[in-house]
């Protein structure tokens, strides 16, 4: 199998001539029927031209992270997705959605959400652009991150880091049990 374990875009989308890249995008939910927000999320992501949807990971349940305010615990899911997008328009694509489902943006830092999309990795590339930082900032060595990647793409390559399911074995015991897997509602 490939590098990413699941298959690679091929023409038989009809895009011959389309370059298709790989990226991970994690999904993170904390407000307003957090479950719902990642399947409409992920609903939301397959219309959109240019995105196919590849593979979508098990929800899971942890604290919220690095926050200044008491919040109800995260739905974190991480979706793998075939691209003819680049990079900043994904982020526009992702920020569009955030917006249509209810995402404000306030002064507070890492605040409460009914959905955050980050592009966790897109392809190999490593930038950091005024809008965009790939890989994901600090995504390797958060373990709401890194179990539902490695669930889906074990073998998933962080640049600079190595392979998502080696990243996630590294992290303490304690860091990996606080994300949790959680059965999905009907
Ligand atoms: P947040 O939604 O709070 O996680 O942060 C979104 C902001 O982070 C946006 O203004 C983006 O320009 C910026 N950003 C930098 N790198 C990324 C990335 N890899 N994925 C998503 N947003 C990013």
């Amino acid at each position: 199998m490939t590098r990413h374990d699941l298959p690679r875009p091929s023409p038989e989308r009809g895009h011959a001539e389309t370059s298709w890249h790989r990226a991970y995008l994690g999904l993170g939910s904390n407000l307003q029927g957090p479950q719902r927000q990642i399947q409409r999320a992920v609903d939301a992501l397959r219309q959109v031209p240019g995105i196919v949807i590849v593979a979508v990971s098990s929800l899971y349940e942890s604290a919220a992270w690095d926050v200044t305010s008491v919040q109800p615990d995260y739905i974190n899911a991480v979706v793998a997705i075939d691209t003819s997008l680049a990079p900043e328009s994904l982020l526009d694509a992702a920020m569009r959605i955030e917006g249509e489902h209810g995402r404000v943006r306030g002064p507070e830092r890492n605040a409460a959400r009914t959905i955050d999309i980050d592009i966790v990795l897109y392809d190999d590339l490593n930038i950091h652009s005024a809008r965009l930082t790939l890989p994901h900032p600090r995504m390797h060595e958060r373990a709401f991150v890194l179990r539902p990647l490695a669930e889906i793409a074990p073998h998933a390559h962080v640049p600079g880091y190595g392979e998502a399911a080696t990243l996630l074995r590294r992290l303490p015991r304690s860091a990996i049990d606080t994300v949790r897997p959680v059965a999905q509602e009907a």
